[in-house]
């Protein structure tokens, strides 16, 4: 199976944010950046690129060369908020995302597509959709059959592109392109390159292996692979910081018997569920905490092999624990009651796509996806998984 990989990269991030916050910059030719001698240019609007500036310029330089920019210093924070936001609305869709940077993605889309729970062009379509609409920003993407060649795909469609690279093609898509374009390839290779004559990525992919290797090292081998379109390194799902997800409820009168109890366990328990999917991760430990009316406290847990992410499964869990607890304790009341998830298993995403393993997770997710979104339409009360 050939992969499906999308790269996603916001255009002019940190000016896009701040035109958000302030509308008064759009259109004009802004630099993020330090002011100063020493200071340097982070983003460059499209309006100020049009006059030479750039990223990585000194904002002297820059200045010179549109004196009428309006500068603005980064605002480091900000940004990173815009980013979680702009990650979060791709991992909803599928956790097999990577976090390249602030403004950047890959996405796997093989085994959405392989399912036929996905056209990858429409995915992307309907996630660039998302993404300016829920925060404003415009990104651009690319699908193609390898990270680099998503990642020049995404430059090459910008601003505000979209663009899939026919599967099977990535490589006379690139042979075209000029060497610049290849992420890799910095001024001094580009230089050298130039000297014997390769102007093109293709021309690059051609290149004589012994030379590269002499002059450039396993770096070089590994670039002429890229401008072959032949470097098939797999998306890397980085885990995130959070160590649990919990829930729990204060009732506003104590709570006796299990009718009560269970019904709130489990909109506890579709609720961790939700932000467990929303975070594309699976989990081992399910546990259960209640305070009885004299303030006394339980807590139950209990831990599975591999890892789980359904909410039938989270929910039997948490019912078996809290069954076995009231059974103890038939004529106490329950003041709270919450449920948690922990002891994340992040590898459970890095299983290797064509497994059978991680075809079943995306077919038990796509019931799950589906509930999730009725339940988004609908309310919480009108659809209940059958048991
Ligand atoms: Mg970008």
């Amino acid at each position: 199976m050939e992969q499906r990989i999308a790269h996603f990269d916001l255009d002019s991030f940190y000016v896009a944010v701040e035109r958000v916050e302030n509308p008064r910059l759009i259109d004009m030719p802004v630099l993020v950046g330090w002011p100063g001698l020493r200071g340097v240019v982070a983003t460059a609007s499209y309006e100020a690129r049009e006059y030479g500036c750039h990223s990585a310029q000194s904002m002297s330089q820059a200045l010179q060369k549109c004196p009428q920019a309006i500068v603005v210093n980064p605002d480091m924070a900000k940004y990173r908020e815009y980013s979680d936001a702009f990650h979060r609305i791709l991992l909803k869709r599928t956790p097999l995302v990577e976090r390249a940077g602030l403004d950047e993605a890959y996405m796997d889309l093989s085994v959405l597509a392989a399912n036929k729970l996905g056209d990858p062009i429409s995915v992307v379509r309907e996630l660039r959709q998302s993404v300016l609409d829920t925060l404003n920003l415009t990104v651009s993407v690319c699908v193609a059959g390898s990270k680099p060649t998503a990642k020049i795909g995404s430059a090459y469609a910008k601003p505000d592109g979209c663009l899939e690279i026919p599967m099977g093609t990535d490589a006379s898509f690139l042979s075209t392109l000029p060497i610049r374009m290849m992420p890799s390839v910095g001024p001094k290779f580009q230089k050298a390159l130039l000297e014997i004559g390769i102007t093109t990525i293709g021309e690059l992919g051609n290149a004589d292996s012994k030379w590269l290797k002499m002059r450039f090292g396993r770096q070089g081998l590994l670039t002429k692979r890229r401008a072959q379109a032949k470097d098939n390194s797999a998306v890397e799902y980085l885990p995130r910081q959070v160590k649990s997800i919990s829930r729990e409820s204060t009732f506003p009168k104590d709570l006796l018997g299990n009718t009560d109890l269970l019904a709130q366990l489990l909109k506890l328990s579709e609720s961790v569920s939700n932000e467990l999917r929303e975070s594309g991760r699976a989990i081992r430990t399910v546990s259960i905490k209640i305070r009885w009316s004299d303030f006394d406290l339980t807590s139950r847990q209990k831990t599975v092999e591999g890892g789980m992410h359904s909410r039938k499964q989270i929910h039997e869990i948490a019912k078996g624990l809290l069954e076995t607890e009231l059974k103890i304790n038939r004529s106490r009341g329950v003041r709270l009651l919450g449920v948690g998830l922990s002891n994340f298993n992040d590898e459970q995403f890095q299983l290797p796509l064509s497994s059978e393993a991680a075809q079943n997770f995306y077919r038990n997710k796509s019931i799950e996806t589906a509930l999730q979104e009725i339940h988004g339409k609908f309310g919480s009360n009108s659809i209940r998984r059958g048991h």
